[in-house]
Formats: C-alpha cells, sequence, structure tokens
C-alpha cells in the first residue's frame, strides 16, 4: 500500500487523517473488514520481544503512526511520514463518518459506565449516530464468547475496543474470524478522556510534540511504560548508524 515505512521493522501505513478516512470509508461500503492499529513507541517496542503482538500488527490492514515518537523516528530514517493519525482524534473523526453512512458504533471497554458516557458525548456531538451498544472492559476470558454474540447481534459496523494496548489489539485479533463488525479499532484511553474522567494534553502540548510529558505529569504511574521512549530513540538513532 502507497506511503508505507518500516520503523524497527515495523510496517507502519504514514497515511493522513484524510486518506485514512478515505480508507475506512471505502472498507464500509465494500463490506471488507479493517482491522486497525494505532501504532506509539510502546508498542512499536512491544513488538520487538513479543512475537505474538509483531505477528497481529502483520496481519492489521491499516497500523497507523500514533505517537510523536513514531513520526519523528520516520522521519529521521528518511522517509515519508505526513502527519501523526492519533487514535482519539481518528476516534472523533469516525463518529462523522458513522453518522454520514448509517454505521452502527459499539462501544467496548474502559470501566463500567464508561463507555456509555462516551457514547452518550459522541451522540451529543453527532445526533444522528446509531450506537450498537456498550460495554465495560473488565470481563473474564470466559465471556468473550457471550460479546462477540451480542455484539454480532446488534449488527455493529465499527467496533471501538478501550481495553489498553495490547490487550485491545490481541482480543479484536483472535475475534476477528467470528465478529462480522467491519471496522476494529483499539482506541486505548479514547472512552476516559471522552467521558471526562482523563484528560487529553493542551493543544499546545500536542503541536509540541509533548503528550506523552503531559500524560507522564498527570499520571507518573506510567514512568516504567515511559521508559520505552528513550528505549526507542536508542535503536531508532542506532538503527540508522548501521
Ligand atoms: N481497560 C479495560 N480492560 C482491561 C484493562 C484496561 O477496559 O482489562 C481500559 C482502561 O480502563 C482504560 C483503557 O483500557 O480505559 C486503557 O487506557 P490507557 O490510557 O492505558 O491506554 P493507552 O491509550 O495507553 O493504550
Amino acid at each position: 500500500m502507497a506511503g508505507e515505512i518500516t520503523v524497527l521493522g515495523v510496517r507502519i501505513n504514514a497515511l493522513t487523517m484524510k486518506d485514512t478516512l478515505t480508507n475506512i470509508s471505502d472498507s464500509i461500503a465494500n463490506k471488507q473488514r479493517m482491522f486497525i492499529v494505532t501504532a506509539n513507541t510502546e508498542m512499536v517496542m512491544l513488538c520487538q520481544n513479543n512475537e505474538q503482538f509483531r505477528n497481529i500488527l502483520c496481519k492489521a490492514q491499516l497500523v497507523l503512526p500514533d505517537g510523536i515518537g513514531v513520526v519523528w523516528a520516520g522521519k529521521y530514517l528518511g522517509q515519508q511520514v505526513p502527519e501523526r493519525v492519533a487514535g482519539f482524534d481518528l476516534t472523533q473523526e469516525l463518529f462523522a463518518v458513522a453518522e454520514k453512512k448509517k454505521a452502527r458504533v459499539y462501544f467496548l471497554g474502559a470501566a463500567p459506565g464508561i463507555a456509555q458516557k462516551a457514547a452518550d458525548v459522541a451522540i451529543a456531538q453527532y445526533p444522528k449516530l446509531k450506537v450498537a451498544g456498550c460495554r465495560d472492559g473488565y470481563f473474564s476470558a470466559d465471556k468473550n464468547l457471550e460479546i462477540v454474540d451480542e455484539i454480532n447481534r446488534s449488527e455493529t459496523d465499527i467496533l471501538l475496543a478501550a481495553l489498553g494496548a495490547p490487550k485491545q489489539e490481541v482480543w479484536l485479533y483472535e475475534h476477528s474470524e467470528m465478529l462480522q463488525a467491519k471496522i476494529l479499532l483499539g482506541v486505548g484511553g479514547t472512552f476516559d478522556v471522552m467521558a471526562g474522567t482523563a484528560m487529553r494534553a493542551p493543544k499546545t502540548w500536542q503541536n509540541m510534540g509533548l503528550e506523552w510529558l503531559y500524560r507522564l505529569l498527570m499520571q507518573p504511574s506510567r514512568f516504567i511504560r515511559m521508559l520505552s521512549i528513550p528505549h526507542f530513540m536508542c535503536k531508532v538513532l542506532f538503527s540508522k548508524k548501521h
């Protein structure tokens, strides 16, 4: 596909938001399955030593550059990356596509009540949006088939899974054959932000590429997870030299 780049062995579709939405709209119209991953540095680093996750990303139809680190790495390695396509932003844009195409959206994930709140916020902005259903993301594996059945019975077209990475990508991939939804997208903490229980970095921080720092300041418990960022940068710098 046009715009494919490779960062530390991980294929990234370096598309603009507009092109991404065109691809998704076409998939909905043609009833083609599209499993989408928005990849940040943490996920690229996970691919380095987790073969299962690496294989899952290989199977995704779109792996988008979420996270300024991935955008920086692509550019540093001499590849064209037009812009960052953040999972949160993509989700909001998808609501507009869903409303226009009359596609049904299912909100799966986050703590009890949060998915419904996120759906309410989406409907407030897109009144004709069809919500297929909502369910929290704290369930045991023995509920998997029941949940797949519920999603299928609700005639979901777009399934948003907010279970955190890599859990959401693993869950979507493992159930993709059973799910009838056409668009499968992992959205991380998006529902929390929509519901107002978490804050996204202000635009100025985002524009300066400092969203990761804002998240760290808001949630210092992310420190260990975020050690993957300097590790990622060193690996990218080293990979260019050799
Ligand atoms: N979550 C969930 N089920 C789980 C673990 C996590 O639904 O078993 C939710 C969690 O409540 C949060 C989201 O997954 O809403 C993960 O948010 P985080 O900000 O960690 O995701 P990221 O965007 O960093 O992947």
